[in-house]
């Protein structure tokens, strides 16, 4: 390391530690957050730690917006930190740094939306957003589904760490299901799994059956990584149930074991 990163280094951690005794997550807010979200609370002490520090850290870091005049109040802003923080737990506060803004919405969100087909004829049509992940930002929320995570984790359905594991998908640039790896073996180990499940998962969706994970992971591989990693998170002991292979990927590379918590 240079003397310039080291110097570089040493003054963000010190920026770090002035916001964790400044800015720290007040205790009760903190405990109606975790009460609110079983699938963090029953992570064990250290990690909980780990979590309200990183979570002080984005909430310092990240400029809320709440659309149509929203008031973005610590509760909102607390909810949001603490789940989209649950992915990068081992990863690290980094991997966020392409965005700034989160924009909140009440509910969710009609988006007219325009295609051409192949005959060049522009097609309308509105789609319902819950949140929506866009390379370099802003990330956005519908506070309804934000807020109703606790339940919605037992179906495995978690909007916010979707919209995040866009983010980390989005990290080199494309969106296609393959987030960052350490070299090609990785990549290679990665989309060989990824592939296989993801193709299996369409056949099963064709064939009308019943999934674990979300029908809308079929749309693209992409969609495929973040509702799996929706389930990884927040349904894991399920996910290792039926997905082993997949659980195992998502674990080896969150640097993750969720299902060990359960
Ligand atoms: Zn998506």
């Amino acid at each position: 390391m240079s003397v310039l990163n080291r110097w570089w280094t040493q003054l963000r951690r010190r920026r770090d530690e002035r916001t964790l005794r400044r800015r720290a997550i007040p205790e009760p807010l903190w405990q109606l957050t975790l009460a609110r979200f079983p699938f963090l609370a029953r992570r064990d002490a250290r990690d909980l730690s780990a979590l309200r520090a990183l979570a002080t850290l984005f909430l310092a870091e990240k400029e809320f917006h709440g659309a149509h005049g929203l008031a973005i109040t610590d509760e909102i802003a607390v909810a949001i930190a603490a789940q989209a923080c649950l992915p990068v737990l081992r990863l690290g506060l980094h991997q966020y740094s392409g965005f700034v803004g989160i924009v909140v919405h009440a509910d969710e969100v009609v988006a007219r939306r325009e295609v051409m087909d192949d005959d060049g004829v522009v097609h309308h049509y509105d789609e319902t957003l819950t949140g929506e992940a866009m390379e370099g930002g802003p990330i956005m929320l519908s506070w309804t589904d934000v807020e109703s995570a606790g339940e919605t984790a037992e179906w495995g359905y978690n909007v916010v760490i979707h919209e995040f594991a866009h983010v980390l998908d989005m990290r080199d640039g494309v969106p296609n299901g393959v987030p960052l790896l350490p070299d090609r073996a990785a990549r290679d180990a990665w989309c060989e799994v990824m592939d296989g499940e993801f193709s299996l998962f369409c056949r099963r969706i064709d064939a009308g059956e019943e999934t674990l994970l979300d029908p809308y992971g079929a749309e693209s591989v992409d969609e495929f990584f973040a509702v799996a990693s929706e389930v990884f998170f927040v349904a894991p002991g399920d996910l290792l149930a039926e997905h082993p292979a997949l659980y195992s990927l998502l674990s080896r590379y969150y640097l993750q074991d969720p299902a060990a918590a359960v």
